[in-house]
């Protein structure tokens, strides 16, 4: 039979292929295949599909799917505290004896199902994790990302030096237990795959740098850290790394972050040779602006970064960032934005349309082609109800999409689909 497992979803399609502007198609037609894969967007539909039934989502929009490039699933339970504090104090008092408590299975089987429901009911169809150095305990949160039907990359975290004693662990055990993590979750499923994880250079020995890259070389898969986050902690990680030009370094010397299949949180405070060096590896930068005002640790310039072909996704960097809504988050990215642009770090600010593409199209290239609609993407995407706004303010599909951005949230969100697949 022609067209078998074909769908056809019609409504206002907005998307972003360039971080430039959005692509609008009013009450237009997403045509996805069998295997849930974009084959065409149209304005019209042609003869040749009129067997095929058509799911009308009538004057709703349907976006892309929302990707979280970095956040930490454990600390869910302690989002808005504490903010306004930096991050060696936040760590110490609140983040890492959060993580700790995540050693008991029980708890962190109702942390990440909980977590779970949050991303779906959010629209973050895409999200680059990280769970904690208790193999066990992220392996659960594997299992509930792929019962979610959720994509996702998860690292184990892994720390051997400067951190209290129920947050790290020697260095071969950490190494025995990445491995452990890695050959239980890394054939689970197509849609979530395992990460190494160094928690950040000043908490990782260089053995234990190198016993990961190793890990991540022999089985494929990325690299999850940070970097360059805060001043004090640039300073400590040199500190700790004496025989590094930089904190980029510290990772390159290890044999990690050598490829484009790895993603680096916040990366604020950069000299041209860490700009350069991730521009021309491929790596995807993980902007996460609510929390690098929150934890007062600058202002990454989204803009310089793009104009000079920095891969960018938006991430919620959860709980130092405040808010899985990623509407919100699209803000923080134009706010941060216009912060660079006036205090002389950027030429320019960042529009709507450049932060929309960042939380879709940027984050999702990580996966491979999520993030857009065009031909060859996954059909993850969003139905979203605006039509409280449209009843009294006639707009184009842009400026709906703006509206949006500005004051949508969850309750917008009506349909999830990943890999044509619905889930909500
Ligand atoms: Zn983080």
């Amino acid at each position: 039979m022609r067209h078998a497992g074909v769908h056809i979803y019609r409504g206002n399609i907005v998307f972003t292929p360039t971080p430039q502007d959005f692509v609008a198609l009013a009450r237009g037609y997403v045509v996805v295949d069998g295997a849930g894969v974009i084959t065409e967007c149209l304005a019209d539909l042609p003869d040749r599909y009129c067997t095929v039934p058509v799911i009308d989502h009538g004057d709703r929009l349907v976006l892309p799917g929302f990707t979280d490039a970095h956040l930490h699933a454990s600390q869910l339970p302690i989002t808005g505290l504490q903010c306004n504090t930096e991050l060696i104090d936040w760590l110490h008092t609140l983040a890492l004896p959060q993580e700790a408590a995540l050693a008991d299975a029980a708890y962190a089987d109702a942390v990440y199902t909980r977590f779970a429901e949050d991303l779906l009911r959010n629209g973050i169809t895409g999200s680059i994790v990280m769970g904690t150095i208790h193999a066990e305990s992220t392996a659960v949160l594997v299992d509930k990302l792929i019962a979610a039907g959720l994509r996702s990359c998860v690292a184990k975290v892994s720390r051997d030096q400067n951190a209290p004693a129920d947050a790290c662990q020697d260095t071969a055990r950490e190494i025995a237990d990445v491995r452990h993590f890695l050959t239980q979750t890394l054939a689970r499923s197509p849609l979530v795959t395992p990460a190494v994880g160094p928690s950040t250079a000043m908490v990782c020995t260089r053995k234990l740098m190198k016993g990961l890259a190793q890990q991540a070389a022999e089985f494929d898969i990325p690299c999850h850290t940070h970097l360059a986050e805060n001043r004090a902690e640039v300073e400590s990680t040199l500190q700790q790394h004496p025989d590094c030009v930089d904190f980029l370094d510290t990772y390159q010397r290890a044999g990690l972050l050598g490829t484009a299949n790895a993603v680096v949180a916040h990366a604020i405070h950069l000299n041209d040779r860490e700009k350069r060096a991730i521009r021309d590896t491929g790596m995807l930068v993980a902007h996460c602006p609510h929390s690098n005002l929150n934890l007062l640790s600058g202002v990454m310039p989204l803009a310089e970064y793009h104009d000079m072909g920095i891969r960018v996704g938006l991430g919620s960097d959860l709980a130092a960032g405040h808010a899985l809504n990623m509407f919100a988050n699209m803000v923080g990215a134009i706010q941060s934005g216009a912060m660079s642009y006036l205090t002389g770090r950027a030429s320019r600010p960042v529009p709507p349309a450049e932060a929309f593409y960042c939380a879709t199209k940027g984050g999702g290239s990580f996966f491979g082609k999520t993030g857009s609609f065009e031909p060859g993407y996954a059909f993850d995407a969003l139905v979203v109800d605006d039509s409280m706004w449209t009843r009294h303010q006639p707009m184009t599909l842009p400026q709906r999409v703006e509206k949006l951005i500005y004051c949508g949230d969850d309750r917008n969100i009506d349909h999830v689909y990943v890999d044509g697949r619905r889930l909500r």
